[in-house]
């Protein structure tokens, strides 16, 4: 490791000697000009390493802040911690991207009204207006009833409820 450490001259001004101190606490280290990196072992056994910045003080306090969670929780690894923190946004993701939106569903609603319900014409103008607004929300059931409310209320002052967008619900 002491190839890292720049081979400065050892200068000499009023007596006093002008090389630069890069004496590093245990754990820290100059891996390049410039960056300061640490080198620790995780809860698993690993070692390992990380380019902090530029500042060693930022390095020093990032090494105990590992030190620290590799002590207060068994089994700590940054490496399994973030594959798992990857499965779980993916997961999300998914999940996410199973909810429908409010405007596919409204289509659905009305697909089903036009061939159930006599006043559909009055609903399609409605769900209309409604899909301007909700359009892209997703939902993996529905929208709260009590939003719909706000917005009925909103826009038709005098006809208090939305009819409940669900198949089957009207
Ligand atoms: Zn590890």
């Amino acid at each position: 490791m002491q190839a890292t450490e720049p081979d400065t001259p050892n200068r000499r001004h009023g007596g006093w000697s002008t090389r630069k101190k890069d004496k590093a606490p245990r754990g820290v280290r100059r891996y390049s000009a410039g960056a300061w990196g640490i080198r620790y072992a995780c809860g698993a056994g690993h070692f390992h390493k990380e380019s902090i910045g530029p500042v060693k003080g930022d390095a020093i306090s990032a090494y105990h802040k590992r030190r620290l969670r590799v002590q207060t929780e068994p089994g700590w690894c940054p490496q399994i911690e973030a594959a798992q923190q990857r499965a779980l946004a993916e997961a999300a993701r998914a999940k996410e991207a199973a909810r429908v939106t409010f405007r596919d569903f409204a289509a659905d609603y009305l697909q089903w009204a036009k061939t159930h319900k006599r006043s559909w014409k009055t609903n399609a103008g409605q769900i209309k207006a409604a899909t301007a607004v909700f359009g892209d929300t997703r939902s993996s059931t529905r929208l709260p009833q009590a939003t719909l409310n706000a917005f009925a209320t909103r826009c038709w002052p005098r006809s208090r409820n939305l009819p409940v967008i669900g198949t089957g619900t009207c």
